[in-house]
Formats: structure tokens, C-alpha cells, sequence
């Protein structure tokens, strides 16, 4: 592993690009970018681009087994776990897990913002169909989802059949650095969060991500799962969303997302040149309390999430006077800093601050925010 611990790329001289916080689909880093581009036309001397072949052919194949080994030799990735590259986004995991897991027994879940709450919304329509049951153990919702509330008074099942979290809330900027300590297998939504700091994935039974956070382009999901929990599916599950069937099928059991895996295989290419995952987590850590700096020392800016949850990926933030919330998204965005506007479930302002930001565009929006106090205060 190279120990280079150099910040990301960021411009070049000939190509125009901005600090981009958007929260997804996100900020690419741009050479990754740059090596699709001058492959794009003809990929491998072949007269062709990689997205024209065959997701079947040789070449291709070769493809995807590089980018699911960098994959696991990213993440360390234990044997038992199989690593599958479907579709259908995150969203469409919130019904493939009671519908691979679920199995007659029950599902329990902790509610910590939006996206856990559509994961246990859309369990509850299987568990209406009568394939298990499921329990949502607690939710934040009284703490409008700046914290998460104490396991001594979660209800969990005896024998769960799993036990469902998001790591990261995209939307309210609320992370769960570790996983709980409960007895079920843990499956872990990590969409905004895998990547960018070193986990164990030997705690957790699946993980699983969306590509368009901290990966790459949307289209591609990432699903991590320990071998012991394929085989139990529903009759009900889609033959697509079956786990045990894609693992046989290499992921392969339709056409794949071909140019979606391939641009997320330049991603991994790119972060092991960073150094890896602990490198780029602590430029993520560094990124994030220069955020959290800025808006603590300031009476004007202020984050509600209690400390010890506030995530490094998606910082969320509001002004003391949301009348000028406006002027601040005007006067940013004159100032080249892209796609801050809040979550409209939030308000006020976020920053997405994944992988392919770099420590500098942090930077700019801190110089930013300081100007801009002294400026309205
Ligand atoms: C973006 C996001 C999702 C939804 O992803 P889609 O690809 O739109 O289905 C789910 N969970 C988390 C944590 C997210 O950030």
C-alpha cells in the first residue's frame, strides 16, 4: 500500500471544475474522471468504448473481478463475505433484505433519520404479506434526528433474524462510527459512508452501498454479505434481488450496470493512490472538524447534531437568521461553491464532504463562511 498522503486532485489546467458539494449523485474526482474520458472512444486500443462490449466477454469480466478484488483488499474484505454489484439503488435493498432475510422470523430496526425510516417503512409492507415480522426498536424522531436514543431502552427481539441501521443519515448528517452490540447479524446502510474510514467488516452480516455518494456514478449498489446468511429467501424475492442467485451468477444474472462498475473500479484504482482507506479517513477527519470548528466557534452557524454522532461525510448546518439563507446560497455559489442548499426535510445548508472532496474546497467554504459573518452579523 503506498503511504502518498497527499489531498485529492483537484483541477487541472485545461478543465473548468468547482468545489461541488453536492450530496448525490456527488463530485467525482477529477482524474478518475479524466482516465474515462481518454478512454472513452477507444478503450484498450480496441476501436471501441467499454460500455459497447459484451458485459460477457473476456475483457470485461477481467473488469469486474479487478474492481471487486481492490474492493476487498480496500475494505479487507474476509473470504466468507461475497461482494455483489447490482441495481436498482439503495432504495431497492430496503425490499430485497426482508425478502432474502427475513424468513419467517423477525427483522428489528433502528430508526436514526430518513433513510433507516423508508428501510423499516418498506420491511412493514412484507411483513403485512406475512413473511416475518418487523420491529423497530427505537427511533430518534422525538430529538428530530440529532441523536441517537440509548440501547438500554431499545426493544430488541430475542432471536432476530437481523438487525438493520443506516451507518450515515445522509439527510440529517447523523454517523454511527461503530456498530451496536446487539446478537443478530448487523446489515448496515452505508451508502453515504462506505470508503471513507477503515470499518471491520467481520461485526457486520451485510453491508451495502449506493455508488453515487462515495464511489461514483448512480446505478451501481454495492451489497457485502457473510456466506451463512444466503439461501433463505422468500419464494416471493424477484430472481434479480436474490441474493444466493446473483452470488452464483457473478452478479451477472441480467446485464449489469457495465459502465457504472467500471467507472467504480477507476474509484478504487484512484483511492488505494491515495493511500487507501485510513489515509483518505483522516483527510476526511481533518475536512470535517475544520466544518465543525467553524460552526462551534460561531454564534451565527450551528449544527444540532449531538458531537459524537456529527458525521464527517454530509455536515449539515443552519443560520441563526434563516432570513438570509438565500443570500447565503446566492453569495456561495458567486463565490464558485456548489450545491449547498439543505435537504428539505433539514433546511439551511449542507455539506457533502465524501471521498473525492478535497481538504482545499473545505477550506474555500470555511474562508467562505467566516467572510460571509463578518459580512450579514
Ligand atoms: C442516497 C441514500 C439512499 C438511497 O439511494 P438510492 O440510490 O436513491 O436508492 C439510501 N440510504 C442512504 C444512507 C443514502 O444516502
Amino acid at each position: 500500500m503506498s503511504t502518498k498522503t497527499t489531498s485529492t486532485p483537484t483541477t487541472n489546467t485545461t478543465t473548468h471544475r468547482v468545489p461541488n458539494f453536492s450530496a448525490g449523485p456527488a463530485t467525482i474526482p477529477t482524474a478518475v474522471l479524466e482516465r474515462a474520458q481518454s478512454e472513452l472512444l477507444d478503450w484498450q486500443g480496441r476501436g471501441m468504448s467499454v460500455m459497447e462490449v459484451s458485459h460477457r466477454s473476456k475483457e470485461y469480466v477481467a473488469i469486474t473481478e479487478k474492481a471487486e478484488a481492490k474492493l476487498r483488499s480496500l475494505m479487507d474484505i474476509p473470504d466468507n463475505y461475497k461482494v455483489l454489484f447490482l441495481q436498482g439503488g439503495a432504495s431497492l435493498q430496503f425490499s430485497a433484505i426482508p425478502l432474502n432475510l427475513l424468513n419467517g422470523g423477525r427483522g428489528d430496526y433502528l430508526t436514526t433519520g430518513a433513510w433507516s425510516g423508508k428501510a423499516v417503512k418498506e420491511a412493514k409492507r412484507y411483513e403485512a404479506l406475512g413473511l416475518g415480522a418487523v420491529n423497530e426498536v427505537a427511533t430518534g424522531k422525538d430529538s428530530n434526528f440529532t441523536d441517537v436514543p440509548a440501547q438500554s431502552g431499545w426493544s430488541l427481539s430475542e432471536d432476530a433474524a437481523y438487525f438493520h441501521y443506516c451507518a450515515n443519515e445522509t439527510i440529517h448528517g447523523l454517523q454511527m462510527f461503530e456498530p451496536p452490540q446487539v446478537d443478530a447479524p448487523i446489515i448496515a446502510d452505508m451508502s453515504s459512508c462506505i470508503l471513507s474510514q477503515p470499518i471491520d467488516v467481520s461485526k457486520f452480516g451485510m453491508i451495502y452501498a449506493g455508488a453515487q455518494k462515495n464511489i461514483g456514478p448512480a446505478g451501481l449498489i454495492i451489497v457485502i454479505i457473510r456466506e451463512d446468511l444466503l439461501g433463505q429467501a422468500s419464494e416471493w424475492c424477484p430472481l434479480l434481488m436474490n441474493y444466493e442467485h446473483q452470488a452464483e451468477k457473478g452478479s451477472m444474472s441480467n446485464t449489469p450496470a457495465t459502465y457504472a462498475w467500471y467507472l467504480a473500479g477507476l474509484v478504487f484504482d484512484w483511492l488505494e493512490e491515495q493511500g487507501g482507506v485510513a489515509a483518505i479517513g483522516k483527510i476526511n477527519q481533518q475536512k470535517a472538524d475544520l466544518l465543525y470548528k467553524t460552526i462551534d466557534d460561531s454564534s451565527f452557524y450551528n449544527n444540532p447534531v449531538a458531537p459524537e454522532y456529527r458525521s464527517i461525510m454530509n455536515v449539515p448546518f443552519t443560520l441563526a437568521n434563516s432570513n438570509l439563507d438565500k443570500v447565503f446560497l446566492e453569495e456561495s455559489e458567486a463565490a464558485g461553491l456548489m450545491n449547498l442548499k439543505g435537504h428539505r426535510d433539514v433546511g439551511g445548508m449542507r455539506a457533502s464532504i465524501y471521498n473525492a472532496v478535497p481538504l482545499e474546497w473545505v477550506q474555500q467554504l470555511v474562508d467562505f463562511m467566516i467572510a460571509f459573518e463578518k459580512k450579514h452579523a
